[in-house]
């Protein structure tokens, strides 16, 4: 990403072995990194919400790349340094060979050059890596988070769910099997493979369970041990098969097979993202806090676990003054050993951000504000087939009181949308259909359908002629959305004709 050839340094510095030769050295290149402040721009335009661990992000992976970007200037540097020391002293023997005797000034001359060239001040500070842990319940925008930073920095990514990982020996994916996925996204480009980022998926149910805290556990605790390895960073040795193109077939089709090959891939240069819902994480934090203001209160810890663990709502620790803060934000690498994650693999992951449940109103704006919102990619589904899509406020923030409901974050609104707009979108293509109008009665008529996908749902249907009508419809449930279809077709309406508006 950030490479620049020796030779070029070598022109740049190589040609000028003076004294501020060095110092030019250690300057380097500013990295062709987006500010924190242009990454999180970037989240903003497609998550809603989450805004502090937008921010935590931000930083925490534009200092990733800076980090990796520092480790290559360095290699970089020290073979120019090398490359240059090697060229004055050719040039030195050359002009030595020519005079017939070694002068002081050149040997004085070439003495401050090495001087200059020895190691740099800074040379033995090791930045170290900065994976990043992320807590929050399903569907509140954890890989939609990691998903966009990939493509804001255009690296690869591959997510694994951890749950069918497997200790090596077992059936079952290994760990190896997220840094292969990594290089097939990478186009088995091992360079690219080696500045991507692997999410592992639902890391919580990996946890150890209350009964084996202190024992052995071959199943969890086996694969975070297995991936302490690779996050840590380590050369991996991977087979893969290749797809490699053959030729053509006699349909002139492209052909390919498949090729084994083998790749080593160094994964300290991979941004680690492990993430999961830790369903109770917050009831261990309560615990934690409780018993520093009361250490006399005794816990059955085992039973305590089990119980919290099969609890579902998020709990929040008053700070004193009215204040509240989620017990998500003040988790410590202790609650997380109490959850039941290994300190080893809690080490390897400094950086801890807690996504928030969302709440209505998010889910209202996830539906129609982002890039890529669900409300634009319907009204673009429906435009294929010649129909103009509109859905009223009041219907949007029916759909998201449901989606909260059900409890499954932003991920229900995507289901309840299909189930509103399955039939509809069955009746209207090749239907003289030019307009439908979503209202609030149409998404209650889907509650009280029990949400099946088989009854009819009370939408409404307009033919080309009856535009006037539909935007009249619209206007008794939503003003602003009426206003931008008079001023789409530069049409009066009747309200504003009687002077109502
Ligand atoms: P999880 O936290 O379980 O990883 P995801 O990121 O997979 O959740 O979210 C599921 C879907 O819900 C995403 O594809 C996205 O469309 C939507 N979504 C979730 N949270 C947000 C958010 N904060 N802003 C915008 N869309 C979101």
């Amino acid at each position: 990403m950030f490479k620049t050839p020796p030779l070029q340094l070598l022109r740049t510095y190589g040609s000028n072995t003076s004294a501020n030769a060095s110092r030019k050295l250690a300057i380097g290149r500013l990295p062709s990194i987006p500010s924190p402040r242009v990454i999180k721009g970037h989240l903003d335009q497609y998550i809603v919400g989450q805004d502090k661990s937008k921010r935590v992000l931000s930083v925490a992976v534009y200092n990733h790349y800076l980090r990796n970007h520092d480790k290559r200037r360095r290699l970089e540097l020290q073979r120019a340094r090398t490359l240059i020391w090697e060229e004055a002293q050719k040039r030195e023997k050359e002009r030595e060979e020519k005079q017939g005797f070694q002068s002081s000034e050149s040997r004085a001359g070439l003495k401050n050059l090495q001087k200059q060239l020895l190691a740099q001040p800074d040379d033995e500070l090791v930045l170290s890596k900065s994976n990043v842990l992320m807590v929050g319940p399903s569907g509140s925008g954890k890989t939609l988070m990691a998903t966009t930073l990939a493509g804001v920095l255009d690296v690869p990514i591959a997510i694994t769910d951890c749950t069918h990982l497997t200790q090596a020996g077992y059936i079952g994916d290994s760990v190896e099997v997220c840094i292969e996925r990594l290089l097939v996204n990478a186009d088995f480009d091992v360079s690219k493979a080696e500045s991507g980022i692997i999410v592992l998926d639902e890391i919580d149910k990996l946890a150890k369970p209350a009964a084996s805290m202190g024992t052995k556990d071959v199943s969890g605790e086996g694969v975070q041990q297995a991936l302490l390895k690779i996050i840590e960073g380590h050369s991996v040795e991977i087979s893969v098969k290749r797809p490699v193109k053959q030729g053509t077939d006699s349909k002139n089709n492209q052909t390919t097979t498949k090729k084994d090959e083998t790749f080593v891939i160094n994964t300290s240069n991979i941004l680690f993202m492990i993430m999961g819902a830790f369903v109770g994480l917050d009831k261990h934090v309560i615990r934690r806090i409780q018993k520093a203001k009361n250490p006399e209160e005794q816990h059955n810890a085992e039973e305590d676990t089990e119980k919290l663990r099969f609890s579902n709502t998020i709990e929040e620790v008053d700070l004193g003054n009215g204040r509240k803060e989620s017990a998500l934000n003040l988790v410590t690498p202790t609650d997380l050993v109490s959850f039941g994650i290994i300190p080893e693999l809690i080490g390897r992951v400094p950086i801890v951000t807690a996504l928030q449940p969302l709440q209505r109103d998010d889910l209202y704006h996830i539906l129609r504000d982002p890039k890529n919102a669900l409300l634009e990619q319907y009204k673009y589904i429906f435009k294929q087939f010649g129909v103009e899509l509109c859905v009223t406020e009041k219907a949007l923030q029916k759909v998201a009181q449901f989606a909260l409901r059900e409890g499954t974050g932003a991920r229900g609104l995507r289901g309840i949308m299909e189930r509103l707009l399955l039939n509809v979108n069955y009746d209207c293509p090749d239907s003289g259909i030019s307009y439908v109008l979503v209202t609030e009665d149409t998404v209650k008529s889907l509650q009280e359908s029990d949400y099946s996908l088989n009854t009819n749902i009370d939408v409404n249907y307009y033919s080309r002629g009856e535009r006037e009508k539909f935007i009249e419809d619209i206007y008794k449930e939503d003003n602003k959305l009426g206003k931008e279809l008079d001023e789409k077709y530069g049409r009066i309406s009747t309200r504003e004709k009687e002077g109502k508006l």
